[in-house]
């Protein structure tokens, strides 16, 4: 089978799944946005995949993420828009799922449309202050550490509601929710645990937060557990090795 045959072929069986476990938890699969996680592939397969339909891509690493936008805008500039059905009706959304260094910010912002981890005040007063400067308003989410590991980046979940009067100062971010990632070492049981843990806090920082702080999505699962994830209320999945099975050597 071709790369091409195979991407699309895994891309219907996540949708697939991501509609089923949408639909047993009585929610819709347009509640659900799926974001490819590109970090095991090549631009060129990038392409394929956006090709076939995905159009959220995203990528742990900033210089990866620069390298694979910069790659993709280049190649869609030298083809003939004529030559494009898919690639010209909807623009490419990359994410930023993975930790961001202060200073690799200014150079994240500008290809950027959701970052999902952000981790500390620190860094978002700097997204904020880069923000400022180019005159845009980021859209975020702060990163929960859900997994108590204390290696792990993000936020500790009882550190959120006194950090709230410190976040709605950033006038130029918009925070719209919470990212997570399940311990890895846990099982399935587990992760189900904490990301039900994330949706209650996410509800409580609903009630309790100035309006100009919005919390409403949520970035939970991946392969191994993202319907889980949906079931727990997910309004984003960040999904690598399940779309490139077969694809690349795992
Ligand atoms: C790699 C990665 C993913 C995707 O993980 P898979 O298990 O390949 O689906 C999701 N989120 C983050 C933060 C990642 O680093």
């Amino acid at each position: 089978m071709t790369t091409q045959r195979k991407l699309i072929e895994n891309l219907a069986a996540v949708r697939g799944q991501i509609a089923e476990a949408a639909h047993r938890s009585g929610r819709t699969p347009d509640e659900i946005t799926l974001v490819a996680v590109t970090k095991y592939v090549t631009a060129d397969i990038v392409q394929q995949l956006v090709a076939a339909g995905c159009h959220d891509l995203g990528e742990s690493r900033p210089q990866e993420l620069w390298a694979k936008a910069e790659a993709i805008q280049k190649s869609a500039a030298l083809q003939p828009t004529t030559n494009k059905p898919n690639a010209g009706t909807q623009p490419i959304r990359w994410h930023l799922v993975g930790h961001l260094q202060r200073n690799k910010v200014s150079r994240t912002l500008p290809l950027v449309s959701l970052i999902h981890s952000a981790d500390s005040l620190r860094l978002l007063n700097a997204i904020n202050q880069a923000a400022a400067g180019s005159n845009r308003r980021i859209p975020v989410l702060i990163e929960i550490n859900i997994s108590g590991d204390a290696a792990k980046h993000g936020f500790q979940p009882d550190e959120m509601e006194p950090a709230l009067p410190n976040m709605t100062v950033f006038s130029s971010l918009e925070i719209r929710g919470l990212m997570g990632i399940a311990s890895r070492a846990g099982d399935l049981a587990q992760a189900r645990r904490e990301f039900a843990r994330l949706r209650e806090l996410r509800d409580q920082l609903r009630r309790v937060a100035p309006p100009n702080l919005q919390f409403h999505e949520l970035s939970m699962g991946m392969s191994g557990d993202f319907e889980a994830a949906i079931e727990q209320g997910a309004t984003l999945v960040r999904i690598g090795a399940a779309l490139f099975q077969g694809v690349i050597e795992q």
